[in-house]
């Protein structure tokens, strides 16, 4: 999925900070029980029960997969390797060092996966959000080419993994479709996936609107674009698989075990934990959307984002081959984009985009979703949505992943909502750097920290005037395609 924003394109007027550990990690919303209203951590309270919001507010996903905490062990005193994180990045890691050898533990404040982890929409895009003009003119010509080729090699190294290692995660590729706000967008998006083709040999192609409905039935877009290197899985089943693996090669994962400070020991560092304090040789930081106070330098460079889904009720079998006669993954060319997709058993929509509910009304972002979903799909009017739910997708001022080191630590983290692919593939790296290995290591996403927000120590005040300023601009966008 992609999220945008971009912080370099605004202006930041005014300047406020305050801590807020606790709104990071905060996973509860606001529900409405037959006793009444139950405030959330943020002390919001629901109005009214709105009919036409899910009521279940837990991951669609958690259902098959739920994810747990693992059985209590004593942590070690020692550790060659020490992983703040056990989502996909920090479990990738930790299984190729468990692999060399290496003792190495993932620690994470929740249950392992209880980040986006277990909460994504699944999609295997693989992403970067600028486009190659935009990286090189900032990176030079050689990172662009370098960063575009990777995208391949990411995308490979998860399937090759699903397969060699029997992920049982409803993976299935099934080609994805970008829909085209207006007609501009189609011709750009066209020359695009013909330039795919020919550089990187990926099969993908324009899609006229004459020929649109035989891919999604709506009408919404002006045509768009496929591409059959990008599939969907079950997020939930996924981190469970690779935590299966990552355990039965030797990583100690310990859940509900929270990293509070991280100091340099000499050549070693000293890390304290909710359940003691560990010394470990080396440190990889894997906490992207989750960030909190223990690793303040990132705090300072990573804004988390929500994103939110929402999903419909079984759906008829005519209908669902009407409205996604491929199944394919759907995504689009808007600012605030939403990302959506077939549930892995093809019964149900499950729909998803940003989600800008820090204040105000909590049922808002759910009624947005679901109206975004009608508009794209007039059918659905009347469909009953199961289940929606949020989680924390980490932007930084460029939008580019990332492996740097800083002060001996080592990071691995700024997925941007793309994290199904990189997440894996650049904890991978993030393992083979740590251990020295040249050649293994090698990506072009390892290079220096992302910049820091001005007047930002967590708490992304600015959000609202972002979204606002992005719906501005789709509106823009959206008038002039249909004029
Ligand atoms: C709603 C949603 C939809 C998405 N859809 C897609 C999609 O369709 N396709 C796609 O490619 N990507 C998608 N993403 C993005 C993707 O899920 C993430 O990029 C990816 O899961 C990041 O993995 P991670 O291991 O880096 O982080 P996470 O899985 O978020 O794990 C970070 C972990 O760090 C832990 N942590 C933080 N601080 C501490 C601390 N101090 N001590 C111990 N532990 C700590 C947290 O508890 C958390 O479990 C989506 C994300 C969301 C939220």
């Amino acid at each position: 999925m992609t999220l945008s924003f971009d912080p370099e394109k605004l202006k930041l007027r005014s300047i406020t900070s305050s801590s807020t550990d606790g709104v990071m990690r905060s996973m509860c919303e606001t529900t409405v029980s037959a006793a009444g209203p139950i405030p959330n951590t943020r002390g919001e309270v629901a109005h009214m029960h709105q009919p036409r919001v899910a009521d279940n507010n837990t991951p669609y996903w958690w259902e098959a997969a739920p994810t747990m905490p693992l059985p209590q062990r004593p942590l070690p005193k020692k550790l060659d390797v020490l992983i703040v994180g056990a989502g996909y990045a920090g479990l990738s890691a930790g299984l190729s060092l468990a692999r060399e050898g290496r003792s190495v533990g993932a620690l994470d404040a929740m249950n392992p996966g209880e980040g986006a982890s277990s909460r994504n929409g699944g999609i295997t895009s693989g992403s970067i959000r600028p486009d190659y003009a935009t990286i090189a003119r900032r990176f030079g010509e050689e990172k662009a080419i370098a960063i575009e080729a990777e995208g391949k090699v990411a995308r490979e190294f998860l399937y090759d993994f699903i397969k060699t290692e029997a992920i049982d995660c409803d993976f299935q590729l099934t080609g994805q479709f970008k829909g085209a706000i207006g007609h501009q967008q189609y011709e750009r998006a066209a020359r695009s996936a013909e330039q795919l083709a020919k550089k990187l040999g990926i099969e993908s192609y324009a899609v006229p609107y004459a020929e649109q409905r035989n891919y999604i039935g709506s009408d919404f877009y002006r045509g768009g674009t496929v591409r059959m290197d990008i599939g969907g899985l079950h997020p939930a089943k996924f981190h469970a698989e690779l935590l299966r693996v990552a355990l039965s090669s030797g990583l100690a994962v310990h859940s509900n075990t929270a990293v509070t400070s991280i100091e340099r020991d000499g050549a070693e560092f000293r890390v304290v934990t909710s359940a003691g304090t560990v010394q470990a040789r080396q440190v990889l930081v894997c906490t992207n959307g989750y960030t909190d106070g223990a690793v303040p330098f990132l705090r300072r460079r990573l804004v988390p984002v929500r994103s939110r889904i929402i999903v419909t009720e079984e759906l008829s079998p005519e209908l669902m081959a009407r409205l996604m006669p491929k199944r394919m993954m759907l995504v689009e060319g808007r600012q605030l984009s939403f990302y959506y997709r077939p549930t892995p058993d093809g019964r149900r929509i499950l729909f998803g985009g940003r989600d800008s509910s820090r204040v105000g009304d909590p049922a808002a972002p759910k009624l947005f979703l679901r109206k975004g979903l009608v508009n794209i799909f007039p059918e659905l009017e009347n469909a009953r949505l199961s289940h929606t739910w949020f989680g924390n997708v980490a932007m930084n001022r460029d939008m580019l992943p990332r492996i740097f080191e800083k002060d001996g630590m080592v990071y691995a983290t700024g997925f941007c909502g793309s994290g199904v692919v990189w997440a894996p593939w650049i904890g991978r790296c993030a393992a083979h750097k740590l251990m020295g290995h040249g050649e293994e290591a090698q990506t072009a996403f390892d290079f220096r920290p992302p910049a820091f927000i001005p007047f930002y120590r967590g708490n992304p005040w600015f959000m609202p005037a972002i979204i606002q300023a992005y719906r501005m601009q789709d509106r823009v966008a959206l008038w002039r395609a249909r004029r």
